[in-house]
């Protein structure tokens, strides 16, 4: 074997690692996402960009009613555990049950807990121990990763 298919399997090998290896339950290719999402959530969604803080309307958003993933739509936050962090990103104490998983992030030099949504694994966001009460939690999500419906919140 060349030595840059060892290198490239090897590589392979490290980005399987547990999370990857998770299997989502709605799955797509990169193209067929990027095809089925506005370019702006793709990127987050997708790659795990980040969206300009105050950019999102859902940031102001205070009607009661359910958001969903952006990629799947399955529901993830109900307007009832909603608040503002003054982040400049829509903000929630406590998840849907069963919604999203966390797993470490440990880029830009930080750890971070990262959200991604339990059904297509994309990426949500972050949660962080610095929210409010009962759970003192703050998940701070990307708004063009979630799809907001009013309406009676779950
Ligand atoms: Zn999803």
């Amino acid at each position: 074997m060349k030595r840059s298919t060892v290198l490239t399997a090897i590589a392979g090998l490290v980005l399987a690692g547990p999370g990857v290896a998770r299997a989502a339950q709605v799955t797509h290719s990169d193209e067929e996402w990027r095809k089925l999402l506005p370019a702006e959530s793709y990127e987050v969604l997708r790659h795990a960009g980040t969206e300009r803080p105050f950019s999102s309307p859902l940031d102001d958003e205070k009607r009661p009613g359910t958001y969903a993933c952006g990629a799947c739509n399955l529901p993830l936050f109900s307007s009832k555990t909603k608040y503002d962090s003054g982040s400049g990103w829509p903000s929630f104490w406590a998840p849907l049950p069963n919604a999203v998983v966390t797993k470490s992030d440990t880029s830009l030099l930080m750890v971070r807990d990262e959200v991604r949504c339990r059904r297509c694994d994309s990426h949500l966001g972050h949660v962080f121990d610095d929210g409010p009460k009962p759970t003192g939690l703050r998940y701070c999500m990307n708004g063009v990763a979630l799809r907001f419906r009013p309406g009676r919140a779950a």
